[in-house]
């Protein structure tokens, strides 16, 4: 076995993987850029290494950089986790040639599997099912077009070069096709350098599932079972669950073996993924489900697997790599349960799910359950890199069981600074169609409206606030009497001012004559006074911010929702779709950032008359910047 392992990534996956080693006596080494100096990654590492700037082309994705850091520390052996360089076949080329050991499959396997449409022409061959589509050379915009009109409506259009969902368009008729495929091109471009796409089917009431495989370098492949990733947003994965439901025991033999077809078909060794798309309109079908893509890396979502076959898949890559061979046979790997993992990121449901960043001034995450986390309090999101923080897996003997444990301890978790996901998590677990099973790629945006709810602080939110404000406490989490009165060089506050969209609204510092009670367990409310001044209320999972009404910002802060949007982070501004003088309806999209890769629309708050457009096609902002003002006393149809 290796003595010293370097790991080329950062974040959760580099602390889960530094777990695991430091358990098997390996010594671990974490590389880390400037954002990341004080990260989490780099102080549970034995050595670390910096190697460049915050922006990933200048740190993480330096080939050169981090060879030179193994080299530096004696490393043998490199893991590159998910994202980053783990696909990247020249840089395990690069590692062999610096006779340091890459812990992914041979370069030849990643090449094969690397690019969608070479990928499914490949497995064809070889005889897995291929969702029916064009993988063409002939890219002209009219050529796809008239491919897709042959396919038939709808169609997914992806990018050849894609990965996490970017550069992907479903397109439901003709007439929308060539600006999602400018969009689709665009954002794949930016993301991966290549605007190449294919085009598929789009398969109807598609359920996303992903047979986990595992190779040695003796010829010898197994499955480990499937993971069913159907609940997803922007065809990005959000709750995870190993096995999928409704999978018949044919079923999982086929597709097991499909994907153990397709690793042998390129040769392959250590951790993959196999992804198909189903036709789940008649439940899974033996014959209804067909190969995507191969993934050639340890997937995001493997702690599910991990949870229900009972074993360390980061420990497998490792003892594969080393020259090992797998650590079980076929017969030997049994299914143990259920399990379910949510992704928890720092975005806001309530604008579009825009990533959120800034420092985490509280997180409590749950205890009871797995929790796979790369930052800590008071470490900052930063809008460099990917903005999740942390995967929470639940293990229950049935998938009831686990879909409750799971909601049970989200609901437990505290956190406030960035807005996060986590209340959409938790009524997501709880949602009666989740729990009956009946899910399918288009689940979030069909329930969407119970997902994401207009959640407005009630009574009990509002005095626990006003409480923090009047005590004047940091927090409320020390145990204090109650039955206090407020004294502030003057006679007792009965209530406290705060000012909620737009609006200034006096809050009692108790409900309904009562104190408000209780500050902590269960159901309890607990405050957090933030640097900002801000307060964060904190009560089941889910976090309610209110600002002090302070009358020398009343007209600011009443501004921000009535007379301007503004870039809620730093990105590129992609395209502007009004001008001075429109007339725009609540909702309505405005423009396109660009941020953390991701194309995000900008909507009006509210029916309005544009003013003036502060922004142009192509520049950069910073966050706060202001992107269209809207004419005053326009904006009063909102509330
Ligand atoms: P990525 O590399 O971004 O992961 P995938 O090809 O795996 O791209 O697709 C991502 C997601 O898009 C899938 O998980 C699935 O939900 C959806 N999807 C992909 N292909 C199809 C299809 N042909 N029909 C319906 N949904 C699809
Ligand atoms: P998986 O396919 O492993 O389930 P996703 O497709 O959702 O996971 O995300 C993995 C991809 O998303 C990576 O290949 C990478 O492109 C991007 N990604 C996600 N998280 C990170 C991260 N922390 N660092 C870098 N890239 C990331
Ligand atoms: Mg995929």
């Amino acid at each position: 076995m290796f003595r010293t392992l370097l790991i080329a990534n950062r974040g959760e996956i580099a602390c889960r993987i530094i777990r695991t080693a430091r358990r098997m006596g390996i010594s671990t080494v974490a590389v880390y850029s400037d954002a990341d100096a004080g990260a989490a990654h780099v102080a549970m590492a034995d050595k670390a290494v910096r190697i460049g700037p915050a922006p990933v082309r200048e740190s993480y994705l330096v080939a050169d950089a981090i060879l030179a850091a193994a080299k530096e520390t004696g490393a043998e052996a490199v893991h590159p986790g998910y994202g980053f360089l783990s696909e990247n076949a020249e840089f395990a080329e690069a590692c062999a040639a610096a006779g340091i050991v890459f812990v992914g499959p041979p370069p030849s396997a990643i090449r094969a599997m690397g690019l969608k449409d070479r990928a499914k022409a490949l497995m064809a061959k070889a005889g897995v099912a291929v969702v029916p589509g064009y993988l063409g050379d002939d890219q002209r915009p009219e050529h796809l077009a008239a491919e897709a009109t042959k396919i038939g409506y709808p169609v997914l259009i992806k990018a050849v070069a894609g990965g996490g969902g970017k550069g992907m368009r479903k397109v439901e008729a003709a007439d929308d096709f060539a600006a999602a495929l400018e969009s689709a091109k665009r954002e794949a471009k930016s993301a991966f350098g290549d605007d190449r796409v294919l085009i598929e089917k789009y398969v109807s009431r598609p359920r996303h599932v992903e047979v986990q495989v595992f190779a040695d370098n003796h010829g010898e492949a197994v499955y480990l079972f499937e993971r069913d990733c159907s609940l997803q947003r922007r065809h990005q994965k959000v709750l995870e669950e190993a096995p999928a439901p409704g999978m018949a025991p044919e079923m999982r033999a086929a597709m097991g073996e499909a994907a153990v077809k397709a690793a042998k078909a390129v040769g392959y060794s250590g951790a993959g993924t196999v992804e198909f798309i189903a036709d789940a309109s008649q439940g899974l079908k033996a014959d209804r489900f067909w190969f995507m893509e191969m993934n050639t890396r340890l997937q995001v979502e493997h702690p599910v697997t991990e949870a229900v076959t009972g074993f360390d898949l980061v420990e497998w890559q490792l003892r594969v790599a080393a020259g090992e061979h797998l650590p079980r046979t076929q017969d030997r790997i049994a299914l143990d349960g259920h399990a379910i993992e949510a992704r928890l990121y720092a975005e806001d449901p309530a604008s579009g799910f825009l990533p959120s960043i800034g420092i985490l001034e509280r997180l409590r995450l749950p205890d009871g359950v797995r929790v796979d986390s790369g930052v800590r309090e008071g470490d900052t999101v930063t809008p460099f890199y990917d903005p999740m923080i942390a995967k929470v897996i639940a293990h229950d003997a049935t998938r009831e069981g686990a879909a409750a444990k799971l909601a049970s301890a989200l609901e437990h978790a505290q956190i406030a600074g960035p807005r996060t996901n986590n209340a959409f998590l938790i009524r997501c677990l709880r949602s009666a169609d989740f729990i009956a099973g009946e899910i399918d790629t288009g689940f979030i945006d069909r329930h969407i409206a119970e997902l994401v709810p207009k959640s407005e602080p009630d009574a009990a939110v509002l005095a626990t606030a006003a409480r923090c404000v009047a005590g004047n406490r940091p927090s409320t989490d020390d145990p204090w009497d109650a039955r206090d009165s407020f004294r502030l060089g003057g006679p007792a506050r009965q209530v406290v001012e705060f000012v909620l969209g737009g609006r200034r609204i006096a809050a009692p510092l108790s409900v309904a004559g009562r104190v408000a009670a209780p500050l902590n367990g269960p159901g309890g409310l607990t405050a957090l006074r933030m640097k900002n001044g801000d307060v964060a209320v904190m009560r089941g999972g889910e976090t309610f911010v209110l600002k002090p009404f302070d009358p020398f910002e009343l007209a600011d802060a009443a501004g921000v929702a009535t007379d301007r949007i503004a870039a809620p982070m730093p990105g590129k501004i992609i395209q502007v779709m009004v001008k001075a003088g429109d007339a725009v309806k609540k909702g309505q999209p405005l423009a396109v950032l660009e941020a953390m890769k991701m194309e995000h629309t900008l909507s009006a708050p509210a029916d309005a008359v544009v003013e003036a457009v502060a922004v142009a096609p192509g520049d950069q902002v910073p966050d706060g910047t202001v992107v269209v003002r809207f004419a005053k006393g326009k904006a009063k149809g909102e509330e």
